[in-house]
This record gives structure tokens, C-alpha cells and sequence, in this order.
């Protein structure tokens, strides 16, 4: 274990941020890593409790608790500690294929279960898998490994996002033949196109699609499965298909005013936004600059939305939320080790309040219409509050508060209110069955109705995590390689 008595000596180090007020002057990952010292003396804090709660990975009340793809928490943290780099890395990369990502943009449902949370600060894991595996870049040891041996069959995997390249990752590593077939002209889904630069630089995530390639997997972009080429074609030139193409379709907010221009849903904003970044070429329509922007959601998406608005130089920005705001400690019904439903100022809300003075997200907001400039144009949104009560059955009900009417001006308005599932042509054009518009695949075996053809990611599960993505795409691929090869010796920590 990392220090016996580190628990009670060391306090948790805060990840360094850089000075919220000048980061939004670009696009730079706004977190910078540790140094190795302060990584150590976090390890050291790891008890190596009998039972590792960190790495569970259970649903507790509808959240994830403890790490989805069970890393090896304790073992790298005392490895950290003792400053041994290159074993922590060689632990890590037994259970996760991109700590890169996981490392920086990852919730950490690991911190809200370890036991040290009990009653002080988490240990640092989060930090310390980023510290690991940027040392292993950095030192050399991150290296393309080309399988030994080819099996002579082939998979295409449909969308490149975090569960298509670990369903890569891992099939290649088996031996077959792996080409990932992706609609956008870059590939990593929405590690590419949906999370910023600024929470997760694109270089990185470029740096392991390129080491991908040179491992032999093969990338077609621009390229969409059911427009550019059939589901038949598919399943001629394939032995098995993957089908990870997320989940998208974003739920839409069907009131008065909602045709009007400078109304548009949060992922074609942040794309645009990306691309912009990345092509060197701006797309004024979808630019928030000099406006007052209002972003209707009060998650992780609408937070994305507020801190690129701020990088694009708007002029006023307030993020609205349905619900109310969350308590400041955990509440009676969310104990440890459930995941901690607690108010946090979000590195975009820092940002925000540097910027303007104060929080700007506004709890308890309903938008009842968009009213027009008099021509095809946004001028303002008008709202009312909503108030939760309990109804005679006990269930949550929201009803409006009188006299809480307001009107706010906006220009632009970015809809960040969640998404409904996978997008019905592909679902439609390979006869796949879906519920809700998560395809339906049991998880464990992942297969779908049709033979051959597999499913996994946010396609099956719904809009979830990237840490959940990966275990779906490493699962996925042992299923997959056990239904071509008649056995598998690739890693399953759920097989049935
Ligand atoms: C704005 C935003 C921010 C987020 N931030 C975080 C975060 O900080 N941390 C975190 O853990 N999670 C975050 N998430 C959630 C996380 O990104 C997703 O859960 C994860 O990316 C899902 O991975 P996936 O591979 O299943 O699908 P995706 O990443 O959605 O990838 C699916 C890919 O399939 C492609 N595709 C779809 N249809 C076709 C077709 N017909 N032909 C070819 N290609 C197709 C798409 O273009 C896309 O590239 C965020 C989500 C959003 C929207
Ligand atoms: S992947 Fe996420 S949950 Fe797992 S150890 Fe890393 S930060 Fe924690």
C-alpha cells in the first residue's frame, strides 16, 4: 500500500488550474498535470482498503459508483508512491486502453467511493491515472504494438468514438483485420467533436488514433454507413459488424419561436466550434461573439456550451437548469459510496464568474417561448419558475411559480437539455431493434437481431460516460472474438 499513515498526514493537492481569467483568452487545456513529487505524496494517501470500493463500477441510485472498467487503483497508487512509473503504467494499461482521456475529462465515480471520502478529501486517482499515463508519452514507453499474428478475419466498426476505438484497440490486438468506419471528417466521436479543446486537447486525442493506425487498424472517415455504403456491403466484405455509433439525437425543446434563427442545439454548436479551432476558419452564424447567449440545460453539456461561449467573446451568458441546485454536503438518501450529488463550481463556471462577476446559472428555470425580432431573427426567450413539491403518492412534481415571469434578451440560444438515443437511419437501414432508441444487445453477449452484427457504446446504453464507453468496447470486443474464433483469450471482467 502506498504510506500506512499517509491517509492522516498528507492533505489532498487540488489538480493545478491555470488562472481562470486568462485561460478563456485561448483554447489550451485549462488543467495542467502534477509534478511526479506531488503525485507521490497523493499515492501515498491510498489506504489499499480490504475492500477497493474506487473500482466497483456498480450503478447506486441511477449513478455510477467506482470505476466502470475496475482499473487497478491501490496496486498503481502505491507503484506512484514508491516511484515506480513505468510498473504503475503496465498496471494501468491492463484495464484501460485511453487513460489519456479517462485521465482528464473523466467524472471520477472512483473519488466518490473511495474510503478515504469517508471522511476527508478523495484520494487523487483521477490525477494520478493522468500523471501515469502522460509520463508514459512522455518518457518514451507508449509504443505501437503490432500484432505477431493475423487470423484472417475482418470487423468493421461503425463510429469512432470512445467504444468503437477500444472495440478496435482490443480486436486488432486479437489479430484480425479492424477498419473503423466514421461519418465526420476526424475521428474519436465525441472526444473529436462534442467535449472542447479546452477539456481535452485535440492533439491527444489524434496522438492515439495515429498510434491505432500504425498498429494496423484502418480509419475511413467522412464516410456514412447507411448513405455512403450499405449495411449489405457491409455485411458481404465483413465477418462481423460493430455498431457504435452513439447516441446523438438530441431532444429538442418544441415551443413557440423554436424555428427561429439563432436557436440551435449544443453538439452542432460545440462542433462547429471545434472545427473552427481546428480548420483556422471561422463560422460567424454559430459564433456567440458579442451576443447574449443563453444555454437551456443545467449539465455537463451546457457547461461545454458556456465556457466555448466565453472563448468566443460573448457578451452576456446565463445558463438556466430545470432542477433545483444541488445541496452543498451529501444529502440523507446519497450516502458514501454512492456517487456525490453536491453543488461544484465547474471549471467553466469559474470561468463565468471571473468573467461576469457571479454564478450565471439560474436552478428552477422553465423556457416557455423564443420571441422574434419582428423578422426570422431571436431577440429574447421569456421564462417562468418552477417550484418541486411531492405529490399525494410521493413522486417529484414541477409546477409553475406565479409572478415569476421574466424576459431575457439572447441572440443566441444553445438547447444542452440531453439526447433521446441513437438516430433512427442507421437503426432502420440495418433492421436492428432498439427500444427507446437504444439498440437492443444484452450486455455481456451484445449481440443484436441480426447475425453477425453487435452493438455497443452509447448506441446501446444511452448518453452515458467515456469510462463506460471503454468497457463496452473492450467487452464487446471479447464477445466479438469469441463469436469469429469459437474461444477468446481477450479480458472480460463480465463475462457470462
Ligand atoms: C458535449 C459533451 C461533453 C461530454 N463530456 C464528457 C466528459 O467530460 N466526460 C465523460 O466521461 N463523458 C462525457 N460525455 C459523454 C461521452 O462523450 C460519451 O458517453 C461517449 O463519447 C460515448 O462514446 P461512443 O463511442 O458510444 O459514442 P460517440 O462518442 O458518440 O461516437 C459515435 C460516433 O459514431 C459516428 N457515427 C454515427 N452514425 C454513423 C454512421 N451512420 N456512419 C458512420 N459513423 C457514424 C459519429 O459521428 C460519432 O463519431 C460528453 C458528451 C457530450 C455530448
Ligand atoms: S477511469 Fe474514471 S473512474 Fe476509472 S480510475 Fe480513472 S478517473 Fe476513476
Amino acid at each position: 500500500m502506498g504510506k500506512a499513515t499517509g491517509f492522516m498526514e498528507i492533505k489532498r493537492e487540488q489538480a493545478i488550474e491555470r488562472d481562470p481569467k486568462k485561460r478563456t483568452n485561448d483554447w489550451k487545456e485549462y488543467s495542467a498535470p502534477f509534478s511526479d513529487e506531488m503525485m507521490q505524496r497523493q499515492g501515498a494517501r491510498c489506504m489499499d482498503c480490504a475492500t477497493p470500493f474506487c473500482h466497483i463500477g456498480m450503478e447506486i441510485d441511477g449513478a455510477t459508483s467506482g470505476c466502470p472498467i475496475h482499473n487497478l487503483i491501490p496496486e498503481w497508487n502505491d507503484l506512484v508512491y514508491k516511484g515506480k512509473w513505468k510498473e504503475a503504467l503496465e498496471r494501468l494499461m491492463k484495464t484501460n486502453n485511453f487513460p489519456e482521456f479517462t485521465g482528464r475529462v473523466c467524472p471520477a465515480p472512483c473519488e466518490g467511493s473511495c474510503t478515504v471520502a469517508i471522511s476527508d478529501p478523495a484520494v487523487a486517482i483521477k490525477n494520478i491515472e493522468r500523471a501515469i499515463i502522460d509520463k508514459g508519452f512522455e518518457m518514451g514507453w507508449i509504443k505501437p504494438r503490432i500484432p505477431k499474428a493475423r487470423t484472417q478475419k475482418s470487423v468493421a466498426i461503425i463510429g469512432s468514438g470512445p467504444a468503437g476505438l477500444s472495440a478496435a484497440d482490443q480486436l486488432n490486438q486479437a489479430g484480425h483485420k479492424v477498419t473503423v468506419y466514421e461519418r465526420s471528417d476526424r475521428a474519436g466521436g465525441l472526444l473529436m467533436y462534442g467535449i472542447p479543446n479546452m477539456k481535452l486537447e485535440k492533439e491527444v486525442v489524434q496522438r492515439r488514433i495515429d498510434l491505432l493506425e500504425q498498429e494496423g487498424v484502418s480509419f475511413i472517415l467522412n464516410t456514412e454507413v447507411g448513405k455512403d455504403i450499405s449495411p449489405d456491403q457491409l455485411k458481404e466484405d465483413f465477418d462481423s459488424v460493430i455498431l457504435c455509433t452513439g447516441s446523438q439525437k438530441p431532444r429538442d425543446l418544441p415551443i413557440p419561436g423554436r424555428e427561429l434563427k439563432g436557436v440551435h442545439f449544443a453538439m452542432d454548436y460545440l462542433t462547429q466550434a471545434t472545427k473552427n479551432l481546428l480548420d483556422k476558419e471561422e463560422n460567424p452564424a454559430l459564433n456567440a461573439h458579442g451576443k447574449d447567449v443563453i444555454v437551456i440545460g443545467g449539465g455537463d453539456t451546457g457547461a461545454d456550451c458556456v465556457a466555448t461561449a466565453l472563448r468566443q467573446g460573448a457578451k452576456s451568458i446565463n445558463q438556466f437548469a430545470i432542477n433545483p441546485q444541488l445541496p452543498f454536503k451529501r444529502a440523507e438518501d446519497n450516502q458514501w459510496p454512492a456517487y456525490p450529488k453536491v453543488f461544484s463550481l465547474e471549471y467553466a463556471h469559474k470561468e463565468a464568474k471571473e468573467q461576469f462577476g457571479e454564478d450565471i446559472r439560474h436552478h428552477s428555470i422553465q423556457t416557455k417561448a423564443f420571441i422574434t425580432d419582428g423578422e426570422d431573427g431571436l431577440q429574447a426567450l421569456y421564462t417562468v419558475e418552477m417550484g418541486k413539491t411531492r405529490d399525494e403518492n410521493g413522486m417529484f412534481v414541477y409546477d409553475e411559480v406565479a409572478g415569476t415571469e421574466e424576459v431575457w434578451p439572447a441572440q443566441l440560444v444553445i438547447i444542452a437539455i440531453g439526447f433521446e438515443g441513437a438516430e433512427e437511419p442507421l437503426l432502420h437501414a440495418f433492421g436492428v431493434e432498439a427500444q427507446r432508441n437504444k439498440i437492443d444487445a444484452a450486455y455481456g453477449d451484445f449481440r443484436t437481431n441480426i447475425e453477425g452484427v453487435f452493438a455497443a457504446g452509447d448506441a446501446r446504453r444511452g448518453q452515458s460516460l467515456i469510462v463506460w464507453a471503454i468497457n463496452e468496447g473492450r467487452e464487446v470486443a471479447h464477445a466479438v472474438d469469441h463469436y469469429l474464433m469459437g474461444q477468446t483469450t481477450l479480458p472480460s471482467v463480465h463475462a457470462v
